[in-house]
């Protein structure tokens, strides 16, 4: 961490705690906030980051931004936390009119710092708070795996299917991500219709990716999923509409019918992915 920039790290061993222990880790940071006040507390928009953000909101009386999608420093210095608003339509800059900024931010959408080899920064641990304990009593546990979700948080190719795709034509086109490495994204609509799982999903009610190429097959392009490709490197799109959105969106368009085009387009780029190390 030391390499990105921390100055101080604390580490919290949440092991003595039980397995759902978001009130007890709450109580710790906000203990550990209010000592030493920072100017930000940015947390992953995750389900344990929205957890504890405003479980920490709530102890400190701190305003809270959830599921930012970008920010900036403006001229007066103050954090602008970057949120989609009426719908997706527009994007809202929101300022905190308490300090410390508090934000939840969706996961891949701010942009590595370069790291600084060899720079290091004190690690302290620090103490659960008195207070802290578990959650919840278990009665029993139930292991559910949700398949893909964090391969394709990492992924740097993701191959998106929306409806133009079809039920039917979902495996043909998985074979084809398939051969050139890449990860398979999808719309709500498709999740929707059943025919790929929720956590693959992309967009404002989905996750963030931010792979170097994106390949949008049959997908109309509407902002709620665009959003959570806007930090992709190159888009490549594919419609038989010459009018969709994707369009906007993307780097390089082909118009026309998947069925046609992706299969000589999966084996020309296989190769380019391969040489810069992609595939
Ligand atoms: C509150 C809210 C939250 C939402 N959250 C999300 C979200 O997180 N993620 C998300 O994705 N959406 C989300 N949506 C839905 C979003 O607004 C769009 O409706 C959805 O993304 C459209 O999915 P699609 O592009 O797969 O389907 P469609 O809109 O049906 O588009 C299909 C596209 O395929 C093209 N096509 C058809 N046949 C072919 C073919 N043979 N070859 C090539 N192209 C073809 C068509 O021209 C069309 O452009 C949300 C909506 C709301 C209201």
């Amino acid at each position: 961490m030391a390499e990105y920039g921390a100055d101080r790290i604390l580490t919290l061993d949440t092991t003595g705690l039980g397995m759902l222990c978001g009130r007890g880790v709450a109580d710790t940071l906000s203990d550990a906030i209010a000592q030493q006040p920072p100017y930000a507390v940015l947390f992953a928009a995750t389900a344990d980051g929205r957890d504890l953000a405003a479980r920490i909101a709530a102890r400190q009386r701190l305003g809270l931004t959830g599921d930012a999608i970008d920010l900036e420093i403006n001229d007066a210095g103050q954090l602008v936390q970057l949120k989609p608003a009426l719908g997706g339509n527009v994007v809202a800059p929101i300022l905190s009119k308490t300090l410390p900024n508090l934000v939840t931010l969706r996961p891949g959408v701010l942009t590595p710092a370069a790291p600084e080899p060899g720079a290091t920064a004190p690690v302290e641990t620090i103490a659960p708070s008195p207070a802290a304990g578990s959650d919840a009593t278990m009665v029993s546990e139930h292991l559910s795996e949700e398949h893909g979700a964090l391969e394709l948080t990492a992924a740097e190719v993701v191959v998106g299917l929306g409806m133009g795709v079809t039920e039917e034509g979902v495996p043909a086109a998985q074979q084809m991500a398939a051969a050139i490495g890449a990860s398979i994204a999808t719309t709500r609509n498709v999740v929707h219709s059943g025919w790929l799982p929720h956590h693959i999903q992309v967009g404002i009610s989905g996750r963030t990716i931010a792979p170097q190429v994106y390949l949008a097959v049959g997908i109309r392009g509407a902002f709620n999923h665009t959003v959570g490709i806007q930090k992709a490197g190159v888009i490549l799109a594919i419609n038989r509409n010459h009018r969709a959105a994707i369009f906007r969106a993307a780097d390089y368009g082909i118009v026309g019918d998947w069925n046609e085009y992706l299969p000589p387009l999966v084996e020309a780029i296989g190769p380019v992915l391969a040489e810069h190390g992609l595939a």
